[in-house]
């Protein structure tokens, strides 16, 4: 399944006979059993009856889907965490040596943005910089996850986009990791949130970034040194995760800052941000 937030609404996103996307109000599609709220689609105690809402919906008696009346999947995640060096290529261009854990940081509710909506740069502030990633919202009460089950607990799948300040992410004394990666719309996210069985290898996603046309980054998450289950695994060991809570799980390498010229964000300039089975968002940057 596929699901989306329309204005703030939780929409089934389905494709009609001639491959046009339609949304389906789930509230309504369901009778009112299921909220409107697109906290409901992202609790996997709802998949049960929204397996059902689908099998009956008839894609043509609703309306063409506008993609640019949809906000962040998951408006309001009670937490959020981002995997830094976590593909081989950006830790080479980084200077790093491969982590042998995972290395994590907080991205605060606060930085979400929806998939077309305006990266607000602050003005003054010139290394501004993109991190196409994978990003995966918890489905249920997840604690000690195994390899095995990790999976399960995903309710869905997302493009993101880590935007980071690098000016202040690596500022002495203190390198200030989540505050340069927590600014307001920071998190762009979306369009659709994707169960995992919609995909046709949840562990082999292409992920794309485009700056303004150009190609910047492109890996699969085949690639990834700690691979999505790896990752719930490790996080679940410390802290309990539960539906909504997201995690970007790490950018490939072609990220601006370490390009040569580095490639830092312009005003004007059109961030898009593929996953494979996922989507395309579309995020302009404005300095302000
Ligand atoms: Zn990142």
């Amino acid at each position: 399944m596929r699901f989306a937030n329309l204005q703030g609404r939780a929409v089934l996103v389905v494709t009609d006979a001639d491959g046009v996307d339609r949304a389906v109000d789930i509230e309504r599609a369901s009778d009112g059993r299921l909220s409107s709220h697109p906290s409901v689609y992202v609790d996997l105690a709802n998949h049960p009856l929204l397996e059902d809402v689908a099998a009956g919906v008839s894609a043509g008696a609703w309306p063409v889907l506008d993609p640019a009346l949809l906000g962040a999947p998951v408006p309001n995640p009670p937490k959020g965490l981002g995997v830094g060096l976590n593909y081989r290529t950006h830790a080479i261009e980084s200077g790093r040596e491969l982590p042998t854990e995972p290395h994590l940081f907080g991205k605060t509710n606060n930085c979400v943005a929806g998939p077309f909506d305006d990266v607000i740069a602050p003005a003054g502030r010139d290394e501004i910089d993109y991190e196409a990633e994978v990003v995966i919202a918890f489905g249920r009460t997840c604690k000690g996850a195994t390899e095995a089950d990790a999976w399960s607990y995903i309710a869905g799948v997302t493009a993101g986009q880590d935007i980071s300040d690098r000016g202040e992410q690596f500022r002495l004394p203190i390198k200030q990791f989540t505050i340069a990666k927590s600014y307001d719309t920071f998190g762009p996210t979306g369009p659709f949130l994707v169960t995992p069985d919609e995909l046709a290898d949840k562990d082999a996603l292409e992920l794309t970034g485009v700056v303004s046309g150009e190609v910047m980054q492109q890996a699969n998450t085949s690639d990834l040194i700690f691979s999505i289950p790896a990752l719930v695994v490790w996080l679940t060991q410390f802290m309990t995760f539960g539906p909504g809570d997201l995690v970007w799980t790490g950018t490939p390498g072609g990220v601006g800052e370490a390009r040569i010229p580095q490639r830092f964000l312009l005003d004007g300039d059109v961030i898009e941000t593929t996953v494979s089975g996922v989507g395309t968002m579309r995020n302009r940057v404005v300095v302000r």
